[in-house]
């Protein structure tokens, strides 16, 4: 059960229901019909090169030495791959050329669908509020972490060993 115990549409308790053999959070009431289906919400993420390495990021109040790649929400009405670039140029003040779709991939303790573009960035490293610090990280010492947004970065380095 989410963390909303009211129906938003008619203020009653939300309730434990069984659809489809799934559990849900659903309003109590059979003529409003509401169901908190908590589907997964798409995040895009960037594998940016700039400077002939990968930037890594460190977000705001993340433990030391964790690092992931750029990711953001989708704003309503745009594209993810404008919503990949405005990311890039919001979080690091970078302009970057998409380059790529590296695929999507679930990332279910988040419940969330990334979905990882490779951009090659321009300009000078401003860094907004949402980020602590960033790291540039050569391509020969970039090592993919085992969750988050780390299996697409694994995926893409396998794909250019392929081609380089
Ligand atoms: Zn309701």
């Amino acid at each position: 059960m989410p963390d909303m115990l009211y129906c938003p549409w008619c203020g009653k308790k939300l309730v434990s229901k069984t659809i489809e053999g799934r559990e849900y959070a659903a309003c109590d009431d059979a003529m409003c019909g509401y169901v908190f289906w908590d589907n997964p919400l798409p995040v895009v993420a960037a594998i940016i090169e700039h400077e002939g390495a990968v930037v890594l990021a460190r977000g705001k109040g993340w433990p030391d030495k964790i690092f992931g790649l750029v990711t953001g929400f989708l704003e309503k009405g745009e594209s993810p791959e404008d919503a990949v670039r405005r990311e890039v140029k919001e979080e690091l003040g970078l302009d970057s050329t998409i380059q790529g779709f590296v695929g999507t991939y679930p990332f279910f303790q988040k419940n969330q669908l990334l979905l990882v573009y490779h951009v090659m960035a321009e300009g000078h490293i401003v860094l907004n509020d949402e980020l602590e610090e960033v790291k540039h990280v050569s391509l020969d010492k970039l090592k993919p972490w085992p969750f988050g947004t780390g299996p697409a970065v694994r995926d893409w380095l396998e794909k250019r060993k392929t081609f380089v």
